[in-house]
């Protein structure tokens, strides 16, 4: 597999677990009556007319910065009890296309920019008893305070009801194996590999800048869901119906936006299944466009 980007002993691997027109664009977003003329405008990669549903990818990032691997947000995973349909016993070859890049035994850390069952899932796979162990025998699983305190309290009730117990198979196994650390923000996992906290879609949300260590320069920011489709780019206001935090989360992506702008730095989202690199532009009228890269 040949690396999305790279910047001197740094390379950045993308990997899909599906894509799938799988969510009404009511269900996803709140507020959309504005936006019709917008979402019709959209390519058939980020919008199936047809059913009126959205078009969403599931990516996976692998970082590796000077020998050192860190995977980022690890999918639904395959055989998870889940309540949605597409999600129940879902099977893809996320774990074979992610092994051509490394060898799960040689990743050093796992990263879930957030504790939704969509970023955790290949934390774990059944050993042959049919128990959920960790799927990276030798990597430590990076948390913080805020997002483990969330997924063990009352709020997430609602989100295994709605999903499906994820903590219990693809959480708390890490923690009982003894292989989750819990950090605090800013983190830096190696030297070209910081936690950043972008509180909003969960209360702990990460991205994860990934740096040229040579120069110090940023390479590109894996985003989580800070946004989750290229409509959020020109109406960053536009919120998801499964943020915890919507004003803060709209905040968090302003912030985003802007520095890509600025900067040129793409940002590597979890969703968007119509561009790899998502570059960011100022509009000329005070907003953010996507952009070719050019900068
Ligand atoms: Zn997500």
């Amino acid at each position: 597999m040949r690396p999305l980007l790279s910047a001197g002993d740094t390379e950045i691997y993308r990997v899909e677990e599906y894509r799938s027109a799988m969510l009404p664009v009511e269900e996803m977003f709140i507020g959309t009556e504005a936006l019709r003329l917008q979402i019709a405008a959209l390519g058939p990669d980020d919008y199936e007319a047809s059913s009126d549903r959205l078009v969403m990818a599931s990516t996976s990032y692998v970082v590796r910065s000077r020998g050192f691997v860190a995977v980022v947000d690890t999918g639904v995973g395959n055989g998870k009890p889940r309540i949605r349909d597409m999600w129940n016993g879902l099977t893809t070859s996320w774990l074979e296309e992610v092994s051509q890049v490394v060898d799960p035994a040689e990743v050093d850390v796992v990263i879930n920019t957030h504790l939704h069952c969509d970023h955790v899932g290949w934390n774990t796979t059944t050993d042959a008893a049919g128990a959920w162990v960790p799927t990276f025998p030798n990597a430590r699983y990076l948390f913080n305070e805020l997002d483990r305190s969330f997924i063990t309290g009352p709020d997430a009730r609602v989100m295994f009801e709605r999903n499906g117990d994820f903590w219990a198979d693809s959480i708390e196994p890490v923690f009982v194996a003894g292989q989750a650390d819990v950090v605090e923000l800013p983190h830096r996992a190696a030297p070209g590999i910081v936690l950043e906290h972008a509180p909003g879609d969960t209360p702990g949300h990460m991205v994860v800048r990934v740096l040229d260590p040579s120069s110090g320069s940023t390479v590109a920011i894996i985003s989580g869901d800070a946004l989750h489709h290229v409509l959020q780019v020109a109406t960053p206001g536009l919120t998801s119906s499964f943020c915890s935090m919507k004003e803060v989360a709209e905040a968090t992506r302003r912030a985003l936006l802007e520095e890509c702008a600025a900067t040129g730095v793409p940002l590597l989202p979890g969703h968007v299944a119509s561009r790899e690199l998502l570059y960011v532009g100022a509009d000329g009228e005070g907003g953010f466009e996507v952009s070719d890269g050019a900068h």
